[in-house]
């Protein structure tokens, strides 16, 4: 199913009425119990639109400190098991290509916390919805440095959402 179908720059105005097709909500691990959201998508012709929502990021007190997020689809179906290692069952970025990152299907930009609030829409054609239902998303404590393998030096696992299609919900 596509929503919308788009050969021009028409996205932010078709976005605005379109309906997502799957729908993650993202819940903290323990030790970040503050960390909501969500994240939409939106299957089109170019790619899916990836939108994510995310309220209760950490926040620096340092001017400079991180308030950059490494935000990935992880390959595992679950975000059970929420200990010293939150949410192990995810497993590694979802790549079934076997490509190193940051070129997994899975590799997303970053999310920017502002004053813990963060918005991020981007279009990605490296997989479909259907490629990524019944997976995972998950933001990291630090931002992503694109180079490092297998994930981009990109910290602990602090919040997950599991994909479900929104006519399952
Ligand atoms: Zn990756």
């Amino acid at each position: 199913m596509i929503p919308f179908v788009t050969n021009k720059s028409d996205y932010i105005r078709e976005l605005a009425n379109a309906k997502p097709q799957a729908i993650a909500q993202i819940r903290g691990s323990a030790k970040y119990r503050g960390i909501h959201g969500k994240v939409l998508f939106y299957q089109t012709n170019r790619g899916v639109v990836v939108v994510a929502e995310v309220e209760g990021l950490p926040i620096s007190p340092n001017t400079c400190g991180s308030s950059v997020f490494a935000f990935h689809i992880h390959e595992g179906n679950s975000c059970s098991g929420n200990g010293d290692m939150p949410f192990p069952e995810t497993k590694g970025h979802y790549n079934p290509n076997d490509c190193p990152h940051p070129e997994h299907a899975g590799d997303l930009p970053p999310l920017f916390g502002n004053n813990g609030y963060a918005f991020m829409a981007v279009l990605t054609n490296r997989f479909t919805i259907r490629n990524v239902v019944g997976r995972t998303i998950i933001i990291h404590a630090q931002s992503d440095d694109f180079r490092t393998q297998p994930s981009g030096d990109s910290g602990e696992k602090i919040a997950c959402g599991e994909i479900v299609s929104v006519s399952a919900q």
